[in-house]
């Protein structure tokens, strides 16, 4: 993907919602999420402050069962907390409308074609019909899939699925981006290329994104904003602000930096550190 500064893709970052106003802010007010009830019950993550301000690229990092998946699905609106105010955009979440969602898995409609995902993508974001078609083949631009509108699902590979689930949460101009481990199941070059392209897009599109990972290198790559969580139940253990550059550098350029090595030791130790304690 290399014509992320080209006039459609600025055309499409013009009409994204996502400035202003307080939209795709994300406020959370002593939160934790508890399953089970009695001696069975299990606080899973909490509790949890966190301000999250529009254009953020948070990247909550710890170890597996810390509670990251949860604490995502608390903000997507996919279940009530037990405890605690969640809003975004100045409201309660409410899936598929106040947040896009990327899963590890692509979880496409593998009976589509790749455009027929963006499509149902589209329409159920109530753009126009007329629109549909040069909306979707802008999206598949940004995502570096060119002219694969009318493959099958199952004829391209994993990292290109995993670029359709990323043009098909963009397809709902959705203030905030939520993003689960979305890159865990590739090779690790089509990982970096998806990163990239990834911290390019967000910079382009200004949303809030947070997106979960448990690998200080990706924390360090693609964070704004890194926050590591204690082991289960996830708290906060630390909030730091990154100070890479998030436009004008190369992506080579920038994991060959001290700057980001000393941002992904901090990390490092840090999630070390909460997933011992
Ligand atoms: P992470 O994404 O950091 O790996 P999760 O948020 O998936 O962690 O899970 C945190 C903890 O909460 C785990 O111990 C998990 O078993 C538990 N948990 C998550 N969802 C549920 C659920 N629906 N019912 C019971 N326990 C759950
Ligand atoms: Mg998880």
């Amino acid at each position: 993907m290399s014509s992320h500064s080209n006039s459609p893709v600025a055309e499409l970052a013009g009409r994204v919602d996502a400035v202003g106003g307080g939209r795709g802010a994300i406020s959370l007010r002593n939160v934790s999420q508890s399953y089970g009830s009695g001696d069975a019950a299990v606080t899973a993550v909490g509790p949890v402050d966190l301000d999250i301000p529009p254009g953020e690229f948070l990247v909550l990092v710890g170890a597996s069962g810390c509670g990251k998946s949860t604490l995502l699905r608390l903000i997507a609106g996919f279940e009530p907390a037990t405890q605690g105010d969640v809003e975004v955009s100045g409201g309660q979440p409410v899936p598929g409308i106040t947040s896009g969602v990327v899963f590890q898995q692509p979880r496409l409609f593998p009976w589509k074609t790749v455009g027929g995902n963006i499509d149902l993508a589209l329409k159920y974001a109530r753009v126009p019909k007329g629109e549909r078609a040069r909306r979707r083949d802008e999206l598949l631009t940004r995502v570096g899939l060119d002219d694969t509108a009318d493959r099958r699902i199952w004829e391209i590979s994993g990292g290109q699925q995993q670029r359709v689930a990323i043009a098909r949460a963009l397809a709902g101009q959705t203030s905030l981006l939520l993003l689960d481990e979305p890159f865990a199941a590739l090779d690790a070059l089509t990982r970096e290329r998806l990163q990239e392209d990834l911290r390019t897009v967000s910079s382009d599109l200004g949303r809030t994104n947070v997106f979960v990972t448990h690998s200080a290198d990706e924390a360090a790559f693609l964070g704004s904003r890194i926050v590591v969580l204690t082991s289960r139940p996830g708290r906060v253990a630390l909030d730091i602000p990154s100070t890479l550059p998030r436009v004008g550098v190369g992506a080579d350029d920038l994991r060959g930096s001290p700057e980001y090595a000393a941002l992904r030791a901090e990390i490092g130790a840090a999630v070390k550190e909460a997933a011992a304690a």
